[in-house]
């Protein structure tokens, strides 16, 4: 018997994305703008209890570059960035001709850490150079420590990128992710909780940033019957064809959710009482879409040794993030670190965990994995 390929996390649509694709090629909304796209985006709003506007666009990555220069950031500016995420946190920090300045995590949520930050932004202030944002990331699905880095930005006065890349229907004391930075973003790239095949949204409180969002995303045209500019604009909106996919996943969200959850839950279940393996525990108030399931291994040796045993099963595996302070790309760059990103990296392990995993699946993941720690 042959075993079908399981992925780290693959597309799950509900049914009736292809019914919404249909309307947008039945009335000729092959375009990036048309009612899916006010469809989708009032979805992502009425999910954030209409707390935010969201403009859909076409990546996170985008929304991350015009949320940071909706925020001011600029050639020669730094920015702060948390150290442990994928790199397309960082990499519109550069795309501004600014520079990140990479910040460590703490082990309660693998997110930024608090203590660092503000060392890193005190030692940034009497250098004479006080950083214009700072980009925190829910990890994972795992909120960052929010009150913490809140308070801090309140403090001295630099304003948060709130990454919710990986974090659609996390939550932080009730609240959704996504709404607890000036700017917030979400990914719907095909790996994420829901896709649109490639997209992402920028969720912003003030509704003339949603305006000047959508307008730097489309070429930035000003009001004129002939095409005028007075700024540099860009190609950023989400299609109303994408959009239509984005609607149709808006309607399983909850139980995209609670897939994620479940799977967690078993692999805590079946592997927690193992020597050498250990989950990350939501701290009281957080609350994980669980977007990917972590573990801890005690060594590098044996993550690579279970990667490796999965592998061989056509099962896909993944170390986490490789931090970005240790990325060749940003070798120049400053970085507030004590060692614990790098720490997760050596010894972390993503397993599998699509919302359309099988029981038998996860069972097969399990088993491998306990051959492996228990040998
Ligand atoms: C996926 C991801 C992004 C980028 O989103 P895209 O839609 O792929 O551009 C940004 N930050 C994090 C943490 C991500 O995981």
């Amino acid at each position: 018997m042959t075993k079908t390929r399981i992925w780290l996390s693959s597309p799950h649509m509900g049914g009736t994305e292809q019914l919404y694709v249909k309307e947008a090629f039945d009335s000729n909304w092959v375009a990036p703008l048309g009612p899916n796209v006010n469809f989708f985006e009032n979805s992502l709003e009425s999910y954030l209890n209409n707390n935010v506007h969201a403009a859909a666009l076409s990546s996170g990555t985008g929304a991350i570059h015009l949320g940071l220069q909706l925020l001011g950031v600029g050639k020669g500016d730094e920015v702060l960035c948390q150290s442990f995420t994928f790199s397309a946190s960082a990499n519109p920090i550069n795309y501004l001709g600014a520079t990140p300045v990479f910040i460590d995590s703490e082990s309660k949520t693998w997110n930024i850490s608090p203590e660092l930050l503000e060392k890193a932004i005190l030692d940034r202030i009497s250098n004479g150079k006080k950083p214009k944002a700072i980009v925190a990331v829910h990890l994972y699905g795992m909120p960052y420590q929010i009150e913490e880095i809140q308070e801090i930005s309140k403090k001295y006065g630099i304003p948060v990128i709130e990454d919710s890349a990986e974090a659609l229907g996390s939550e932080y004391k009730e609240m959704k992710c996504g709404q607890f930075g000036e700017i917030g973003i979400f990914s719907f790239n095909g790996n994420k909780i829901i896709t649109t095949s490639g997209g992402g949204a920028l969720l912003t409180k003030n509704e003339s940033i949603k305006q000047k969002a959508v307008h730097l995303a489309t070429q930035a045209r000003d009001k004129a019957p002939h095409y005028q500019h007075s700024k540099i604009g860009y190609n950023y909106r989400m299609s109303n064809v994408l959009a239509g996919i984005g609607r149709g996943q808006m309607e399983v969200i909850d139980d995209r959710v609670a897939a994620r959850r479940f799977n967690f839950d078993y692999y805590l279940k079946n592997l927690s009482g193992i020597a050498g393996i250990e989950f990350l525990e939501e701290p009281e108030g957080f609350y994980s879409n669980r977007w990917l399931t972590c573990i801890l291994t005690d060594s590098f040796d044996k993550r690579e040794s279970i990667r490796l045993a999965l592998d061989q099963e056509d099962i896909e595996s993944r170390p986490l993030w490789k931090p970005m302070h240790l990325q060749p790309v940003f070798a120049s760059c400053l970085h507030f670190s004590d060692g614990t990103s790098e720490d997760l990296f050596n010894r972390g392990l993503c397993l599998p965990s699509g919302s359309n995993m099988e029981q038998e699946d996860l069972e097969r993941v399990v088993s491998i994995i306990k051959k492996v720690a228990l040998a």
